[in-house]
């Protein structure tokens, strides 16, 4: 599904099983947020050969977190795909998964700031609490914010997971919630799209999910 011009989203539909949506930036370089699950990438390789890229075009692969339904799909990609995710998540998710299941070795880490892809510029944002090294990750040029599992439509991520912590949570949903939004981009579910939903969706969150945190 095409948000906007360069901005694609692959909305994962399928309720029997867990994966994430991934989102495609096309432009002069091709970024993929979030590849998803490996045994379910056929899903994200199908959306890609409808715009006619093939996976093999993809130059970076970026990760909001580093849980398997966001990240696994990372090993399947062509070597000459550059990988980033968050150095302190790549600690804790290396740990924790132990010699289970071997976390990919990125190219280059993303931190809190401005991050340059070829002619992108995007901000990294540090939003703890539903894993210790989540992070957003906004395109000021589309004021879209892709937010991993921080928030999604009317709900929040899980803080029962390993590392999880509420407080943590609510603070980083405080943190986006008053930036210049048009575009909320979820890891599950729908996205939400247009200035008022987007602020309409956090109040909602607020008045909800906060006096569960
Ligand atoms: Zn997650």
């Amino acid at each position: 599904m095409k948000i906007v011009d360069g901005l694609h989203a692959f909305i994962w539909r399928v309720h029997t099983q867990n994966n994430c949506n991934t989102y495609l930036i096309d432009g002069e370089l091709k970024i993929l947020i979030d590849p998803g699950h490996r045994h379910l990438f056929a899903y994200v390789e199908k959306s890609l050969a409808a715009l006619n890229i093939s996976h093999d075009q993809i130059d970076v692969a970026i990760v909001t977190h580093g849980h398997p339904d966001h990240l696994e799909a990372v090993q399947g990609l062509n070597k000459a795909t550059m990988f980033a995710m968050n150095d302190q998540e790549h600690r804790f998710i290396s740990e924790l998964a132990g010699e289970y299941f071997k976390i990919p070795e990125p190219h280059f880490f993303i931190k809190e700031g401005d991050l340059t892809i070829g002619e992108h510029r995007f901000e990294v944002i540090a939003t703890p609490g539903h894993s210790p090294g989540s992070i957003c990750l906004y395109w000021p040029e589309k004021k879209a914010l892709f937010t991993g599992d921080l928030v999604f439509r009317e709900s929040i991520g899980r803080t029962d997971l390993p590392g999880g912590n509420g407080g943590m949570l609510k603070e980083s949903i405080e943190k986006i919630s008053g930036m210049d939004i048009d575009y909320l981009l979820c890891g599950h579910g729908e996205i939400v799209a247009g200035k008022k939903e987007v602020k309409g969706n956090f109040e909602k969150i607020k008045n909800y999910w906060f006096d569960y945190l």
